[in-house]
């Protein structure tokens, strides 16, 4: 899935018995870090490796090396499906709970941690989002750490490395995850989902490298679809200066209401208004391509200059929202502006 780097570097890790005791695996949101912690998880405990990487036998080692080798784990015995369903006793996962890992969690984990492992030949601790732990969830953990227990691996998750305590980051192995290329988002839209590949180009485009993105402009796992919503938008936008103030109000609310989505939504405005500027200048460039007939005429009837100052009016948005400024008002404020240019 575009992450063979880091999925060869862990099986090597696996087939020389050389795995530390903590890893950080480190990449931009939706690009395969915990499905490949996971994948880990049950190459390390599958039984149809029936040797593992612990077993001394030089010759059961070598089979179980070229299993590795190829890909990975069977995926149907016994301790591969509890790992997938999430039924494993010895694969833990830690997750924010909230906005934050929180220090209640990282002590269970040690509570857990001091036993030893139920069932697993190794057992994995994946901490997802590890940038969310609190200083005192941080320090909690980096005893553990500090005295790694027994047959035990520690996986945690960031986007940046830079986002996790000093401390913390000195003693993991860090594996960075490249964003997933294009090419590769394309053909999975395609292949796999079965999107048209006009839309695909699109999506793959927007999503920047991260497939979970793409996944979700689709539509999936939620029921918004993507290129509905960018093309109500779209149209929101171009009839603005033809509305009365009240109803420039009531989009900004509805605008607002949809917090979740806000950011998309303003990403789509923000890469509309730079189309209607390339068309201008490089036609062929532009990101919306399938709206391109609509975006060469609109382009046509607005000026350089307005179409900079609208982004540069979306951009403040941003800004404002980043730095927790009233929502409702933030909005109101930017579609006024949009309007009157
Ligand atoms: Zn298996």
């Amino acid at each position: 899935m575009g992450q063979q780097k880091p999925i060869k570097l862990l099986t090597t890790l696996l087939r020389n018995g050389t795995i530390p005791h903590a890893l950080l695996l480190s990449g931009i949101d939706g690009i395969g870090k915990q499905l490949t912690a996971m994948t880990f998880a049950m190459a390390c405990n599958c039984l149809d490796l029936e040797t593992g990487y612990l077993c001394e036998d030089e010759n059961s080692l070598h089979t179980a090396q070229n299993r590795y080798a190829g890909t990975n784990p069977c995926g149907s015995c016994k301790s591969c499906r509890k790992v997938q369903s999430g039924n494993h006793p010895d694969i833990i996962i830690v997750e924010p709970s909230g906005p934050y890992i929180k220090i209640g969690q990282i002590r269970a984990l040690c509570h857990t941690l001091a036993m030893k492992p139920l069932e697993a030949r190794l057992r994995v601790v994946l901490i997802s989002d590890s940038q969310a732990m609190n200083s005192a969830a941080g320090n909690a953990l980096l005893k553990v750490l500090e005295e790694p227990p027994d047959r035990t691996i520690l996986m945690l998750t960031a986007r940046h490395p830079s986002d996790l305590f000093p401390t913390i980051l000195s003693r993991c192995h860090h594996i960075r995850f490249n964003p997933i290329s294009r090419e590769s988002i394309v053909t999975i839209l395609i292949e796999k989902e079965g999107v048209h590949p006009d839309d695909a180009e699109i999506i793959s485009t927007m999503a920047n490298g991260s497939l979970s993105k793409a996944l979700s402009m689709i539509g999936l796992p939620k029921k918004t679809n993507w290129i509905h919503q960018r093309n109500w938008l779209i149209n929101e936008i171009d009839s603005l200066s033809l509305k009365p103030v009240g109803s420039l109000l009531a989009f900004a609310a509805r605008l607002s209401k949809n917090k979740a989505m806000l950011p998309e939504f303003l990403e789509m405005i923000q890469s509309y208004l730079r189309d209607l500027v390339v068309c201008k200048y490089c036609p062929e460039k532009i990101i919306n391509r399938d709206l391109q007939s609509k975006i060469q005429n609109r382009s046509q009837k607005m000026t350089t200059a307005s179409l900079l100052s609208q982004i540069s009016m979306v951009q403040s948005a941003q800004k404002d929202m980043r730095t927790n400024a009233n929502l409702r008002l933030t909005l109101e404020v930017l579609v006024m502006r949009l309007a009157a240019v």
